[in-house]
């Protein structure tokens, strides 16, 4: 099992659940814009927020950030040592450093304060930050970041987070087994610059959900250009496939000639509607009853279309047919009829 790690309230590691991180790409010291992104992230179901912090103003922005939202706050430093010991001073729950990057009586004194306040330290790399490169990159990750956490070692500090990342999935794979096998540090695990859209949702779900699947993996992170808040939904959505978290999970037909509905209006309302829920429901969609029913069979709660309207199905069985105005208040009130039962 893997060492815990406590970052306010928390815990990454030892037995407890993977938690899903997300970065704001506000200026910190924009302390609404950034409260604000923040509190979307929340509500999307983000566990731990990251922050830039690239200078004092955003380190002292911190400390009224964290008075106002309701999840553990990440200070992200790249080289300054000062800002690592003023975003701790101000109430960074973790920070993420690469001690790589600083003189080693520098890291010291930002040790010392992260032990002080109990603060830990994430570690780590990505190919951008790599010095070494050999034929085989993974490797070089992967020893790079052991690098990293064998010099906070050396300072006698235990309280780790460690992570390596590359864009190429199969590097992050390698990289993050190897590294699995070192140290029994939490990991947490990212596809760095994944890119957009789809692209970057494919390329994170394969590693990440491999890696989790094999029992590594401890905190995650889906980099998406754009708005934050899709990470975390992405995140949620990986988790919840692979039964790692409770949530809802639509799951829609593909459609076609057969399909009497807008399947993929319908599917995307449901998922809008349901999105906060943290218990495990399966809501099928399908385009018709032809197929419908029974390809849907292992919900929950499903509807298939008809000419004139729907069905409504509950665990396979037909419920009521609804005219196409009603679908949705009425997949609404079995949901809810359904939540209400396994409460
Ligand atoms: S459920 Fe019906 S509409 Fe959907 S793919 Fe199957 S046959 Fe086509």
């Amino acid at each position: 099992m893997r060492r815990a790690v406590k970052v306010g309230k928390l815990i990454i590691g030892g037995n407890a659940p993977v938690s899903v991180q997300s970065m704001t790409n506000t200026k910190t010291s924009n302390v609404e814009e950034t409260i604000f992104q923040i509190k979307r992230l929340e509500e999307a179901g983000c566990d731990v927020v990251r922050v830039a912090v690239q200078d004092e103003e955003d380190a002292k922005a911190i400390r009224k950030i964290r008075e106002r939202i309701n999840i553990p706050l990440i200070a992200d430093i790249q080289f300054d040592h000062r800002l690592a010991i003023l975003s701790i001073e101000n109430g960074a729950d973790k920070i993420r450093i690469n001690p790589g990057n600083m003189r080693k009586d520098r890291l010291k004194e930002v040790v010392a304060v992260a032990k002080e306040k109990g603060v830990p330290i994430r570690v780590g790399v990505n190919v951008g930050s790599l010095r070494k490169r050999t034929s085989e990159r993974w490797k070089d990750l992967a020893e790079s970041a052991l690098e990293e956490v064998r010099l906070l070692e050396s300072l006698e500090f235990y309280d780790i987070v460690v992570s390596v990342k590359s864009s190429d999935v199969l590097e992050t794979i390698k990289a993050n087994e190897y590294i699995a096998e070192k140290v029994d540090y939490p990991i947490h695990l990212g596809v760095t610059e994944a890119g957009v859209a789809e692209t970057a949702i494919v390329k994170s779900s394969i590693a990440i959900g491999y890696l989790l699947l094999k029992g590594i993996g401890d905190t995650i992170r889906i980099s998406i250009s754009g708005d934050p808040v899709r990470e975390v939904v992405v995140g949620r959505k990986i988790l919840i496939a692979l039964g790692l978290r409770e949530g809802p999970e639509v799951i829609a037909c593909p459609t076609c000639g057969r399909s009497e509905i807008d399947v993929e209006k319908l599917a995307a309302m449901v998922e809008e509607n349901l999105f906060h829920i943290k218990k495990r429901v399966k809501i099928a969609v399908m385009g018709c009853v032809v197929n419908g029913i029974g390809e849907g069979k292992d919900s929950d709660i499903g509807v298939a279309g008809l000419k004139d309207g729907a069905v409504i199905f509950v665990k396979g069985k037909v419920k009521e047919r609804v005219p196409k105005e009603k679908i949705i208040d009425r997949l609404k009130f079995y949901i809810d009829r359904y939540l209400e039962e396994v409460d």
